[in-house]
């Protein structure tokens, strides 16, 4: 079975990198059908922006912890940060030419964007290269953006986070949607193996019934896998697109998003209007079904949702203390 799956993948690489494929084996005993078999591109990324970002102590830059900034400018933003204990900035350059390539940088890559946007305010008194010259941790990456097509190879290797999406960090959803991911293919293997793992990994017996066994416990975890990327997939293009707007905004990529940025977004009505129009969709996110309520929330106006996985249910408050509208 696996020599032909390998088979399969070399064949559709050879053609088409789009093509799906569903491939019937029959053995002696059973005929097993293997699911979908996507091949993804090379490099399913598209990069539009570098981003140096650095982390330096809060109390050193005068900064107030919760003291937070955002600066928008043609080809450039910044975010600042400032927790506790530690202050971070993210600054966004727009590539001069979006690319598909892995872009990694050096020393001298980040010398020279703190030379270039080291002047930029981050707060009073404060300016990007003072910093950075404080930094305790910093590093200037390539944003890739995009969603992959296919998370998973039959019942044995499946995706989530950045290995299947990646986000600009300007809305701060990348990290929490590699976590929902998780949650919601940990609840569809949940469904499939029960709380022990199904016996994975005890088989004891050999010969045919333990392969027969094995074959099948492979199939029901592929159709997990997929049910979890079905479930999955149109959020993160959502947050996907979502991110890349923001950005692009935030350094006013053309004519008409500078005129939002500067002329409408920045009115608290606009913004409320946006967030309360996200706001369902966030209190809707998935959690992990087998776990018994009992965790505290903090209460807001829109009430959590109790909801399966990705599915949207009725708005009714999740069944914990202190939660509600
Ligand atoms: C500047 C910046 C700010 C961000 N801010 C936010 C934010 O505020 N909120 C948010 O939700 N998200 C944020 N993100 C996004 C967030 O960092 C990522 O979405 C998240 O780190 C992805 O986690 P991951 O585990 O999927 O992948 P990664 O964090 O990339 O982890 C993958 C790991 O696998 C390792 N690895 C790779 N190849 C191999 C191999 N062949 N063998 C062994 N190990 C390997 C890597 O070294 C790495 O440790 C930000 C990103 C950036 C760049």
């Amino acid at each position: 079975m696996r020599a032909l799956a390998l088979a399969d993948i070399n064949s559709n690489s050879n053609s088409n990198n789009t093509k799906t494929t569903t491939t019937t084996t029959t053995t002696a005993t059973t005929t097993k059908t293997k699911t979908a078999t996507t091949i993804n591109p090379d490099r399913p990324f598209l990069t539009n922006y570098r981003c140096l970002w650095a982390r330096f102590p809060t109390k050193q830059a005068g900064l107030s912890p919760g003291a937070w900034n955002e600066t928008h400018g043609t080809g450039c933003a910044i975010q600042l940060f400032a927790g506790e204990g530690t202050s971070v900035i993210a600054i966004y350059e727009r590539l001069e030419k979006p690319t598909r390539e892995r872009i990694r940088f050096g020393p001298d890559d980040e010398a020279a964007f703190v030379a270039r946007w080291g002047d930029l305010p981050l707060a009073k008194d404060l300016t990007v290269r003072e910093a950075y010259a404080m930094k305790l941790q910093a590093g200037l990456v390539g944003l890739e953006e995009g969603v992959v097509r296919t998370w998973s190879w039959g019942g044995c290797v499946v995706l989530v986070g950045d290995a299947a999406h990646k986000f600009t960090p300007s809305t701060g959803a990348g990290c929490n949607n590699g976590m929902v991911d998780v949650v919601v293919l940990v609840n569809e293997l949940y469904a499939v193996l029960g709380g022990g793992g199904g016996g994975l990994g005890q088989d004891r017996r050999g010969g045919k019934e333990e392969e027969e066994e094995r074959d099948e416990r492979e199939e029901a975890i592929a159709k997990a896998f997929e049910a979890y990327q079905t479930k999955r997939r149109g959020a993160v293009e959502k947050f996907c697109a979502a991110s890349g707007k923001a950005t692009d905004a935030s350094t006013w990529k053309n004519g008409l998003v500078k005129f939002l940025d500067v002329h409408v977004l920045p009115y608290r009505r606009v913004q409320r209007f946006f967030l309360d129009r996200g706001a369902p969709e966030i209190a809707n996110t998935p959690v992990l079904e087998f776990v018994e309520d009992g965790e505290t929330l903090p209460a807001g106006r829109v009430p959590w949702v109790e909801s399966s996985a990705g599915a949207r249910a009725e708005p009714k408050s999740r069944k914990v203390a202190g939660v509600g509208a």
